[in-house]
């Protein structure tokens, strides 16, 4: 297939590479600069966007953040400009449920069917291709373009129509911050209690609390090994979109507020680079006490 990929950072360099050894086209695009490693195997730099649409027939974004992602599809030199009727737009970057459906009717509205496809799995993931990847859109876009998402991940999901990848992605990120703010309490208060925060780590993956996150952040929290990993600053960017999300639907989310604002005290003190799992540093500047002193 002729596939266009738009931004060429952590996630869709080794995504796109994964595209090219599959043996597909590639037609290449990054504001900034589309890596060698790509052009080296065979991808074509384009000048913009909308020549990336011009010649492919499936055209993916992997850009940081909804307003990337509008300026890479309606922009000037944007896709909209290049596309013709029956081609298909996956945004793989993970942004706004709402406004994504936005773009789906604009997209929609130019002959073309869209995919919201963000993904989880991190740069691991991108470059072993065992990424999770959840889509909204149509079960007939999503049949063409699926064989190019099992290049790239592993479990692989239509939950429903437009906005629903977002919408999953968002409630994946919800989790994952309680989750951290779980087993941050849970590690303090052992620790302050006076029993080894290692130890009763260890005992309690096990039970009924384990979870990837007591046993991968749990442990980072122990260790104090905080280089990212995961960064404050992307995580508090998907609790913003759920809350604003959630002031739109008119729901209340009290814990991912509570996360956010944890998230946002290990900014103000200068963490918006850490890993996400030094949420618990928040919480211990509260209690007082650290689960384990800093190496
Ligand atoms: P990144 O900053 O490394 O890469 C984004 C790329 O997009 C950059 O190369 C940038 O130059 C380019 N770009 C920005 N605006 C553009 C535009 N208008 N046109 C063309 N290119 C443009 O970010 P990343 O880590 O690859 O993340 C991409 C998306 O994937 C984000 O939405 C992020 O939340 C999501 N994500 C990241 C991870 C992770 O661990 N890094 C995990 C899961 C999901």
């Amino acid at each position: 297939m002729n596939v266009g990929f738009i931004g060429l950072g952590i996630m869709g360099g080794p995504m796109a590479g994964h595209l090219i050894d599959a043996g597909h086209t590639l037609f290449v695009y990054d504001v900034v600069k589309v890596p060698e490693a790509l052009t080296a195997k065979g991808a074509t730099a384009c000048a913009s966007s909308a020549e990336v649409a011009k010649h492919a027939d499936i055209i993916i974004t992997m850009v940081p953040d909804t307003p990337h992602v509008e300026e890479a599809l309606f922009g000037m030199g944007g896709v909209a400009e290049g596309l013709s009727a029956g081609k298909i737009v996956v945004d793989m970057s993970s942004i706004s449920p709402v406004a994504t459906k936005g773009f789906a009717q604009k997209i929609n509205a130019l002959g073309c069917d869209y995919l919201d496809a963000p993904v989880s799995g991190g740069e691991v993931g991108a470059k072993a291709a065992s990424l999770t990847i959840m889509v909204g859109g149509p079960d007939g876009a999503f049949d063409t373009v699926k064989p190019l998402f099992e290049k790239m991940g592993k479990n692989i999901t239509l939950v429903g129509g437009n906005g629903d990848g977002q919408t999953t992605k968002v409630a994946n990120q919800i989790i994952v911050a309680l989750t951290i703010e779980a087993v941050g309490e849970a590690l303090l208060f052992a620790s302050k209690a006076g029993a080894n925060p290692a130890k009763v780590r260890e005992a309690l993956m096990g039970g009924f609390a384990s979870s990837k996150i007591l046993e991968i952040h749990g442990d980072r929290m122990v260790k104090r090994t905080f280089d990212p990993g995961f960064r404050i600053e992307l995580h508090q960017k998907d609790l913003n979109l759920a809350l604003q999300s959630a002031k739109a639907l008119g729901v209340s989310l009290p814990n991912t507020a509570t996360c956010q604002e944890l998230f946002n005290a290990c900014a103000a003190h200068g963490g918006s680079k850490w890993d996400h799992s030094a949420m618990v540093k928040a919480l211990e500047l509260m209690a007082n006490h650290k689960v384990a002193p800093d190496a």
